[in-house]
């Protein structure tokens, strides 16, 4: 098979996720048959540095060997299991490694992200129906991406992804999102919360949050005086507050979880993505035991929290999610990840005199470069990612907003590569 043999097979029988498939009349698909490390090689023998860890869930690189063995090893010995009425090895001893990383007390488990979103949602919905309280109002950032669902699309708000299913979705409001890293602006956007706060608290289910960074959004970065400051308003007011933790848990904004940044304690932390690193869809909401105990109870009162995904808490995804947390133990991933984090911030450099840049910024493992003065219909992101294609980078630009989201196993030669593929690439748009 050669790339174009691929290419050829594919579009007769495939439909692709958040693509316009007329799109690939021109540009071409890219067939990977193979990855190792942050490389992955196409049939025809060319190789590409997968710098958006394979849409974020990559941190240990392609084809590792140990969570590789801990997944075959795993898949000879129990492949799954319903988790309703039974249980199994590494789904509880998963559980008790979260509980301590995150502080939560019980974990609930669902497949695939935005899944992990509808479980916080309905979880916290129904808590205060148990409660006696009639509640059915979401609250969450302007801007935000919470998943494709019909639940976490309500909770979203990106234009682009939202808008088209306007009529089916369940209601939520949006509150101002810090317009960037200061201090000021982070004050700012708290005044705005606790005014809608006030106003809507006896309606409001939660606010949902992606903590520090959101992710599909653009890449938006905000201080950490933001999220504490949000989480004890939300503790004031009575309302829950869910860290949406699915792309920056695991080591992305530099600490494993970027809640321990402004060192709070959510209601719901709901975890994929880095959870498998990359390996396998798995998912899982954390909470406490007052959530718990609101649904805790006799069978008769029907208050049970019945919600379940064929694959919940599938063994094959636990094992690939213990040997994540086997890799963070042995290895000192997070300081280690400290000197690449500088080193991408030191790269960003350069790009603040090219005229076409609105503003470069980073957090932990996530780099970014805001470009200005384009509009959408012009596409500069396509451009771009076919631009450092050639030069065997895979960027995927959001927009005008180019972001560098490496696997954690990257070398700095190879960051450096990264940067200067993607300084080309502009200079030449
Ligand atoms: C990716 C993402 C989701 C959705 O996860 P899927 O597995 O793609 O459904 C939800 N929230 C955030 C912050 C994400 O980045």
């Amino acid at each position: 098979m050669t790339n174009k043999d691929m290419i050829k097979r594919d579009l007769e029988v495939l439909w692709h996720p958040c693509t316009q498939m007329k799109d690939h009349e021109n540009i071409p698909l890219v067939p990977i048959k193979s990855a190792k490390g942050i490389y992955l090689y196409d049939f025809d023998g060319n190789r590409y540095i997968d710098a958006v860890s394979s849409w974020w869930v990559n941190i240990f690189g392609h084809a590792n060997e140990h969570i590789g063995r801990r997944i075959k090893e795993q898949l000879d010995t129990l492949e799954h299991v319903i988790l309703a009425g039974f249980t199994h090895e590494p789904v509880v001893e998963l559980s008790h490694k979260l509980k301590v990383l995150t502080k939560l007390d019980k974990a609930f488990y669902a497949d695939n992200g935005s899944s992990a979103i509808e479980v916080a949602l309905k979880m916290s919905f129904h808590y205060h129906l148990n409660k006696g309280e009639h509640r059915e109002l979401f609250l969450s950032l302007e801007n935000s991406y919470h998943g494709e669902t019909l639940g976490a699309l309500s909770v979203g708000d990106v234009a682009l992804y939202k808008e088209t299913y306007g009529p089916l979705l369940i209601r939520s409001i949006q509150t101002p999102t810090p317009k960037d890293q200061s201090m000021k602006e982070a004050q700012k956007a708290l005044v705005a919360l606790e005014k809608i706060l006030k106003k809507h608290h006896k309606e409001l289910c939660a606010m949902i949050v992606e903590p520090l960074v959101q992710g599909a959004g653009g890449m938006k970065m905000y201080h950490s005086h933001y999220l504490k400051g949000a989480r004890e308003l939300t503790l004031k007011y009575g309302v829950h507050f869910i860290a949406d933790e699915i792309m920056t848990g695991f080591g992305r904004t530099g600490s494993m979880f970027a809640c321990e940044q402004a060192d709070i304690l959510p209601d719901f932390m709901t975890l994929s993505k880095g959870l498998t690193a990359g390996y396998l869809p798995l998912s899982v909401v954390m909470t406490t035991n007052d959530v718990y105990n609101a649904f805790y109870c006799d069978y008769s009162e029907y208050k049970a929290f019945l919600h379940s995904h064929s694959y919940t808490g599938n063994p094959l995804g636990c094992a690939a999610a213990l040997a994540t947390l086997e890799l963070f133990e042995k290895n000192d991933v997070i300081n280690a990840n400290k000197q690449k984090s500088l080193f991408m911030a030191q790269q960003l450099e350069r790009f603040k005199d090219l005229e076409n840049v609105k503003e470069v910024r980073v957090t932990g493992m996530i780099a970014v470069i805001e470009l200005e003065g384009y509009d959408p219909k012009e596409r500069v992101g396509l451009k771009i990612f076919q631009a450092a294609l050639k030069k065997e980078v895979l960027l995927r630009p959001l927009g005008s907003i180019i972001y560098v989201m490496p696997p954690y196993v990257i070398t700095q030669e190879e960051l450096q590569k990264v940067f200067d593929v993607a300084y080309e690439a502009i200079v030449g748009l």
